[in-house]
């Protein structure tokens, strides 16, 4: 019986101790001279050992202080780690969970605890083993939960015990190791509250189960372990990780956010999630119009905007402009001569009408309009000068009235101007008749040739200003006439 914390080891009736060479074996007296030359005092101790390299086991986890899972997960560790920590040719084997609480030699390997205490109340864990000579036979690890409040990595500790800390050892005692004098090794019979300084091996303890279980063969090596190849290279066994190799999901993460990570038949798969992004470049949507970013795996695409990449996308509805995309902005060039309503084809001219047809400005002569009113204001007079002059008649003359005209008649209109004076003008005597019909006024004008004057006084500008009433001269008028011309001749003469 091996006992860890302090006070008297308990002894059980069906144990007996007894004392096995360090190395376990053949060359007992180098092993011996060994350990006298070099190792230091107090190294392993051993008295028994297992004729086997797989010793299974079964774990009742009810207990006063931890889950079931957590009192299982940190036993299970303890048995592990002399197989994972060293190149010994053993292992336990966990068999799975029992409802046994009985101590004995049953034909049962099992692990349990008790609402009891040790042999003091200090002390953890006893560990019982049956044994015939050197051989291992048989072997239970008791908890004692009664008084000593164990915890598991993780937990907070408040003066207890980890159950890793304790489960190491005593599966140390299990295989058959004794406690050692090293005292940083997890076989040193005393352990400190909260401390997991035991969870890994010291050489000390690494030594004695290698020299315990030897490897003869590959087999022997065997961890459990799927993802290791286990061989045996000169009694020791070696156990190399098999490169893909998985036994959960959580051998297989690939610190990919972007991958569901899985282990299938002992092999890793990552699937990638559809949707999923971690870098802005891998949500490129092609579009130059899109701003693309990934947040918390997921891409925005955000428009730009202003943006186009198609003159589709620029058509302002206007169908004198033509639109068009140049480098990602919309360009709007107006037609040239397009138009889409009359009011843009206004020519200022009151003699036409303005209309917009198919886009284009269409400018239709409106008859009989004349571009100015029959004012007879100084334009009036201009173009009579000028006509004048094209004529023939005498200038000046005419443009009071049309005396003298010669050479036939005149075809002037001087509607409105002068008035009195060239109204009733005596014609210019050759035969045909003075065109200028002067209405008398500014509401008046002339309408067509004089009597005299048929087809050679028409009208000109087309204005179609309405005809004064026609009537014979009056000899009253022509005389008045004549004096207010002759008025006019000396008064502009006056002028300089
Ligand atoms: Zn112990």
């Amino acid at each position: 019986v091996a006992v860890t914390g302090a006070g008297p080891a308990p002894r059980a009736a069906a144990v007996r101790r007894a004392r096995l060479p360090r190395g376990g074996g053949a060359p007992r007296l180098l092993g011996l001279l060994l350990v006298l030359a070099a190792a230091p005092a107090g190294a392993w101790e051993s008295s028994a050992h297992w004729s086997v390299h797989v010793v299974g086991y079964r774990v009742n986890p009810a207990n006063l202080d931890v889950t079931d899972a957590q009192a299982l997960t940190a036993l299970r560790f303890g048995a592990q780690a002399w197989t994972d920590q060293s190149r010994a040719a053993f292992r336990f084997r966990y068999d799975g969970t029992s409802s046994s609480t009985t101590l004995g030699m049953d034909g049962q390997n099992l692990v349990f605890f008790r609402d009891a205490e040790g042999s003091s109340p200090t002390v953890r864990a006893t560990t019982y083993t049956w044994k015939t000579g050197t051989t291992i036979l048989e072997t239970d690890i008791v908890f004692w939960d009664r008084s000593i409040d164990f915890v598991v990595q993780g937990l907070a500790c408040n003066d207890a015990v980890y159950l890793e800390d304790v489960a190491i050892h005593e599966f140390g005692h299990a295989l058959g190791l004794d406690h050692t004098t090293v005292t940083a090794a997890t076989m040193y019979g005393h352990g400190g509250a909260c401390s997991l300084s035991r969870i890994v091996l010291d050489p000390d303890d690494v030594a004695g189960v290698e020299a315990l279980y030897p490897c003869a063969a590959a087999a022997e090596c065997n961890d459990g372990r799927v993802c290791t190849a286990d061989t045996c290279q000169n009694s020791r066994c070696r156990r190399t990780p098999i490169a893909g190799c998985c036994t959960a999901a959580a051998d297989c993460d690939d610190g990919d956010a972007c991958t569901t990570d899985a282990c299938v038949a002992n092999s890793c798969t990552h699937t990638a999630i559809a949707g999923c992004c971690t870098t802005a470049a891998q949500c490129d949507d092609g579009n130059a119009c899109t701003t693309d970013a990934c947040t918390s795996h997921q891409c925005r695409h955000t428009a730009i905007a202003g943006c186009c990449t198609t003159a589709a996308q620029c058509d302002d509805g206007n169908a004198c402009t033509t639109d068009a995309c140049t480098s990602h902005q919309c360009r709007h060039t107006a037609i040239a001569g397009c138009c889409t309503t009359a009011v843009q084809c206004d020519d200022g001219d009151a003699c036409t009408t303005d209309a917009c047809t198919s886009h284009q400005c269409r400018h239709t002569a409106i008859a009989g309009c004349c571009a100015a009113p029959c004012d007879g204001g100084a334009a009036d007079a201009a173009a009579d000068g000028a006509r004048d002059a094209a004529d023939g008649s005498l200038p000046g003359v005419d443009a009071r009235g049309d005396v003298g005209d010669a050479a036939g008649p005149d075809g002037e209109t001087d509607a409105g101007r002068d008035p009195g004076l060239d109204a009733g003008v005596a014609d210019d005597g050759a035969g045909g008749a003075d065109g200028d019909l002067d209405g008398g006024g500014p509401a008046g004008g002339e309408g067509g040739p004089g009597p005299g004057a048929a087809g050679a006084g028409a009208i000109q500008g087309g204005c179609g200003c309405a005809l004064a009433g026609r009537r014979a001269p009056d000899p009253r008028a022509l005389l008045g006439g004549w004096l207010a011309l002759g008025w006019l001749l000396a008064r502009s003469r006056r002028r300089p």
